[in-house]
């Protein structure tokens, strides 16, 4: 496996793979890797000649305030998860080198990162999706693997690369969850005893609405008034919900009354300091 921190050598490196017909599967992280991120890189693994990591935080989408000081690290041992799963090259760039000085320029997706996440993150899209576009054309994949753990950023990501015709397939990967059903997050590390307890509640309540859903009942106020009642009634510790919501799993958007499409049930919430977000296709 091979470590490479500069944007122009890991171009060269992927330019040279491919004139040499290798097939390159590019998995964006933030680092601080767990299973999700593993999961990932598997899939990769089986679809591709060559698996690329990219391990970076990416200061342009956090916002003021936000945890991009106290964002968890640990390269020494993301290397070595890395390696277990087979990955050939994992990109470490720094923020001086993916953002020079004088760099000027951004990708925005407009319409669909204005609401859920994009509501309480102004900017925070068009920062992923900056850097997802320079590390496509750093890395130059064929494929490129997102959890459907952040439901919102799949979206605005197939969105993009359809909008500027990126010449590679995105493929999305189903949440890994620990034993108790709380998705897998670097920002779980964040969490006290106490919170890390409650966390699972999140998918109960969500797996409670898919439940009623399948008994019969499509009406999407009752189903989101279903879930934040279970969560209040079961969560002691401080805890507040952003948002709960039902969009349209094909196109993200909103579902107002009766369900009659393929539909995914979407919450934000804060346990403390930390801000937990988890998805269920109903
Ligand atoms: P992050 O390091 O949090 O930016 O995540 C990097 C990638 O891993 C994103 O595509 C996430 O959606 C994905 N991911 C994070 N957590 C999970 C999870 N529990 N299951 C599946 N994918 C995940």
């Amino acid at each position: 496996m091979e470590q490479i921190n500069r944007s122009q050598k890991m171009q060269d490196f992927a330019r040279k793979s491919r004139h040499g017909g290798k097939s390159i599967a590019l998995v964006p992280t933030m680092g601080f890797l767990h299973e999700g991120h593993l999961e990932l890189m598997r899939r990769a693994r089986k679809n591709a000649d060559l698996v690329v990591v990219s391990i970076f935080v990416n200061p342009i989408q956090f916002g003021p305030g936000e945890d991009l000081d106290r964002y968890p690290r640990d390269l020494e041992g993301d290397l070595d998860k890395c390696k277990k799963v087979g990955v050939d090259v994992v990109f470490t760039p720094t923020p001086e080198d993916l953002y020079p000085e004088h760099f000027q320029t951004s990708v925005a997706v407009s319409e669909i990162t204005k609401v859920l996440c994009g509501a309480s993150r102004p900017g925070h899209f068009q920062g992923v999706t900056t850097v997802v576009a320079k590390l496509f054309n750093i890395t130059l994949p064929d494929f490129a693997f997102f959890g459907e753990k952040d439901f919102q950023q799949l979206a605005v990501i197939r969105r993009m690369v359809i909008d500027l015709n990126f010449p590679l397939k995105i493929i999305g990967v189903p949440i890994v969850r620990e034993k108790d059903g709380l998705a897998m997050s670097s920002r779980n590390a964040y969490l006290s005893d106490k919170e890390r307890a409650a966390a699972p509640e999140l998918y109960k309540a969500l797996t409670c609405a898919r439940e009623l859903f399948a008994q019969g009942c499509k009406d999407c106020e009752k189903l989101c008034r279903a879930v934040s009642e279970q969560l209040d009634k079961n969560i002691e510790t401080d805890f507040k919900i952003e948002y709960i919501e039902i969009y349209d799993s094909s196109n993200l958007t909103v579902l107002e009354g009766t369900i009659t499409t393929a539909a995914t049930i979407l919450i934000a919430a804060h346990f403390g300091k930390t801000r937990l977000i988890d998805n269920l296709q109903l």
